[in-house]
């Protein structure tokens, strides 16, 4: 078995995957169990419920549809749209909102710098925005930006609030009230360690509502979604039965593990056991320290010539442990994922196999 030391699709338990061992209609009165307890499940680890306005929509496809609905869906053709990008995943917001003609302004940062709600502050107090949109954790390096000040920001300005939260949900503390979050999209495998296949978005009923009849696709269509699984209960478009059932399940295990708290725990044990090793190897995080989060790791390529990323990478492979290339735009790094079933004596297994495969390259 490999190990994935991935942001995703990323390693998952056994009983996951057993959980897909049946086949089951998307008419069937157990799936659509299955559907509303997965719905009503998230919306707790948001902090919230369908009764205090906040509803939970399933999307079919990978985290990037979850957010193309958000984007083509519930931002009227007049809005107009702020995007803080620190990452390649705010990048990618930016030519969501781009194909699908959205009126955009673009305040980019540097990939070691957080979002800074000064500079938000100032550039809402010079535009007309209406939404404004922000990556949680950037899985690019792992930075966390401010969500909960920016959100305040977006509540002064009376600014609808997007948050990618992908690869943060379920592992990091977040109340979607108190952030004033009005889209938050995640996806089946991440943190909450599903099997990849759908996403989803919890968002205010309010601002859902005000999304009816103006997206910009059919199978995106976030409200004509929410509107199908909430009458009844039930997908428009052939539902990822398999992915869902191994989700509730996945669901089971992050309570049974002691919920959000501890999950966030162990994810923060397994960065810091990761970085403590590998700076002892004499690698160098990309990340000044107080700005990392404790999601993936990104580390400088070694200056030594003697390195070759794609040569670490396969003799790594070869030994069971994926890791992650780099994706930052100016600077060679490579990255290592703590998120999936990785427990700390599979850290410590890959840092044995580094430390190996260091010394048969020779850097
Ligand atoms: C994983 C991820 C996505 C979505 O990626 P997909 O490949 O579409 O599932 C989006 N944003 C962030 C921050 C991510 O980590």
């Amino acid at each position: 078995m490999k190990l994935l030391f991935t942001p995703g699709p990323l390693t998952t338990s056994k009983t996951v995957k057993a959980a897909m061992q049946v086949d089951l209609g998307s008419r069937d009165t157990e799936f659509m169990q299955v559907v509303r307890e997965i719905r009503s499940e998230l919306l707790a680890l948001g902090g919230v419920t369908q009764q205090d306005g906040y509803e939970a929509v399933l999307m079919q496809g990978a985290g990037t549809f979850g957010i193309e609905s958000v984007i083509s869906s519930a931002i009227p053709k007049d809005g107009r749209l702020i995007l803080l990008v620190n990452g390649a995943y705010g990048e990618r917001m930016a030519k969501i909102a781009e194909i699908h003609g959205i009126s955009t302004q673009i305040i980019r940062f540097g990939e070691d710098e957080i979002t800074d709600p000064e500079i938000v502050r100032d550039a809402l107090n010079g535009g007309n925005y209406t939404h404004l949109g922000v990556v949680h954790c950037e899985t690019t390096t792992g930075i966390f930006n401010p969500v909960t000040e920016i959100g305040a920001l977006c509540a002064e300005f009376g600014v609808t609030y997007i948050v990618d939260s992908m690869s943060a949900f379920g592992a990091v503390p977040l109340n979607l009230t108190t952030s004033h979050i009005d889209f938050l999209v995640s996806s089946a495998n991440k943190c909450i360690e599903g099997v990849p296949g759908f996403s989803f978005i919890l968002c205010k009923h309010s601002k859902l509502m005000a999304a009816e009849g103006q997206s910009r696709t059919l199978s995106l269509d976030l409200h004509a979604q929410w509107f199908g699984l909430e009458s009844k209960g039930q997908f428009r478009f052939t539902p990822p039965t398999h992915t869902l059932l191994a989700f509730r399940q996945a669901l089971r295990e992050l309570a049974a593990e002691g919920g959000l708290e501890k999950r966030a725990e162990r994810y923060q044990s397994n960065f810091l056991t990761l970085l403590k090793g590998m700076e002892k190897m004499g690698f160098i995080p990309y990340l000044p320290k107080d700005r990392r989060g404790y999601i993936i790791n990104s580390f400088l390529y070694p200056s030594s010539s003697a390195f070759d990323f794609e040569r670490f990478y396969n003799l790594l492979n070869e030994r069971g442990f994926a890791i992650y290339p780099g994706k930052l735009s100016q600077v060679d790094c490579f990255r290592i994922g703590n998120i999936g079933q990785l427990k700390k004596k599979h850290i410590r297994g890959l840092l044995e196999a580094i430390s190996e495969v260091k010394a048969i390259m020779g850097f």
